[in-house]
């Protein structure tokens, strides 16, 4: 895992939230690895008294069984079994993971929809081949979805539904990899899954983590942000899109009313709390709400910070994080903290 760190660097500056200089990871008892899984890459910093190597490879280990399981691009994966088959026995992990998307979806009015991917084929985004469909065909393929059942690690789709987990499976990936890490005894180490950032306790001198937030239409970095113990996951329309003729862009990220992709004049959206899986899956529900029901909601649900940055690059932070957000040195934008 060590080796190919090196080979990775060029590409893990290009996370939406990157680790910054100055680490743990320049001290003798820290190790550091990288893996390419879930489309991305992923890389580990442990500052780990004794047995980093071995955490590093366990770690390694529950990332690509995780993958194998949740890919649905990975021909025999859990998901792609039940894409096929339209019923399949699943594991509890995968069960526990598409109810606790399914829930969020009720939760966040349809915003998270993990039954989207007939519609991301159609696009192209599960191969790169981008197109943009004809909106009839957008429209047939999203009324020909329905409710996944659930009974106990048993799933049945209904003919026309097919699952991606791309939304939820790496913050979801996340928390399994730190509660792993700490039953180890592990109480300082960074986990970056390609952007979406863990962080267990703070650096190895007790200091919070420093992350640089990428800014979505510019080079390096639009924000600081210090985190300390928390995950932080951003969804940006930046990071996988394509544009026509016209030089519309066309982002990953659908919105499951319509089936094109969310133009909510959001164009990152970073959400910070404790468990990386509801960061995860908040951070795509609110890049498709849109600022003013992205704040509604967390007014209305609390228990989570975010980050909002809009197409004029204004950025939006409630008040539980506005201490550790410093905007970077030129930042021209509108600076707004919410509070209660
Ligand atoms: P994220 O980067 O966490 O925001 O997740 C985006 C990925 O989730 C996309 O690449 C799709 O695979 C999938 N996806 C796109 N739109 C949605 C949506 N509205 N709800 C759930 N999953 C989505
Ligand atoms: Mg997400």
């Amino acid at each position: 895992m060590r080796d190919i760190i090196k080979r990775m660097s060029a590409v893990i500056i290009l996370s939406a939230i990157a680790m910054l200089g100055g680490c743990a990871a320049a001290q003798d008892t820290s190790v550091s690895g990288s893996v390419y899984a879930m489309d991305t890459v992923m890389t580990i910093t442990i500052n780990a008294p004794s047995d980093g190597e071995a955490l590093l490879r366990g770690a390694e280990s529950t990332i690509r069984r995780l993958d194998d399981m949740w890919s649905a691009t990975k021909e025999n994966s859990e998901i792609s079994t039940l894409n096929t088959l339209g019923n399949a026995e699943v594991s509890t992990e995968t069960a526990e993971l598409i109810s606790f998307a399914l829930d969020t979806g009720a939760d966040t009015n349809g915003a998270l929809d993990i039954t989207l991917y007939p519609l991301l084929r159609a696009w192209g985004f599960t191969t790169g081949e981008y197109t943009v469909p004809d909106k009839a065909l957008v429209e047939a393929l999203l009324s020909a979805r329905g409710a996944p059942e659930i009974n106990g690690t048993n799933v049945t789709l209904p003919v026309g539904t097919q699952l991606d987990l791309g939304a939820v499976a790496k913050g979801y990936a996340g928390d399994i990899l730190c509660e792993e890490l700490r039953a180890a005894g592990v109480t300082s180490a960074l986990l970056d899954l390609g952007g979406n950032i863990h962080a267990i306790g703070g650096r190895a001198d007790g200091s919070a983590w420093r992350l640089g937030l990428k800014h979505p239409r510019g080079e390096g970095n639009i924000a600081v942000i210090e985190l300390n113990d928390r995950a932080a996951v951003t969804s940006g329309d930046y990071e996988r899109f394509f544009t026509d003729e016209s030089g519309r862009r066309y982002c990953h990220i659908l919105d499951p009313k319509t089936g094109f992709p969310a133009d909510s004049s959001l164009c990152s959206v970073t959400v910070i709390g404790e468990r990386g899986a509801l960061c995860d899956a908040l951070s795509t529900a609110l890049f498709v709400m849109g600022a003013q029901q992205a704040e509604e909601y967390w007014r209305k649900n609390g228990g989570f910070d975010m980050i909002l940055i809009t197409a004029d690059c204004d950025m939006l932070v409630t008040e539980g994080i506005a201490q550790d957000v410093r905007p970077v040195d030129g930042f021209t934008g509108g600076l707004i903290i919410l509070d209660r």
